[in-house]
């Protein structure tokens, strides 16, 4: 589950982390940056972000295409990697 980092004294938000230590990094960075290395009187805190259905969502419409590409044309997805050079 992705992490997020909150300063509620400058209203802002870091980038999705994927890791509670990048997390704590990028409040540690902003601490030292916007309030010289202290803990902010109006709070911080690190939460949990729901993560995005766009990475799913593009595996499932991908997935579904090769799906609809190999019975409309019968070429296997092992022959476009081929073609691509992956495989
Ligand atoms: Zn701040």
């Amino acid at each position: 589950m992705p992490y997020r980092y909150r300063c509620h004294a400058c209203a802002t938000e870091s980038n999705l982390c994927s890791w509670p230590a990048h997390a704590r990094a990028v409040r540690r960075e902003h601490r030292r940056i916007a309030h010289g290395g202290m803990r902010p009187a109006a709070g911080d805190r690190i939460v949990h972000a729901v993560p995005s259905v766009r990475g799913p969502a593009w595996t499932i419409g991908i997935l579904l295409a090769l799906i609809v590409l190999k019975e409309l044309t019968g070429i296997e997805p092992a022959d476009i990697a081929r073609w691509a050079g992956i495989l």
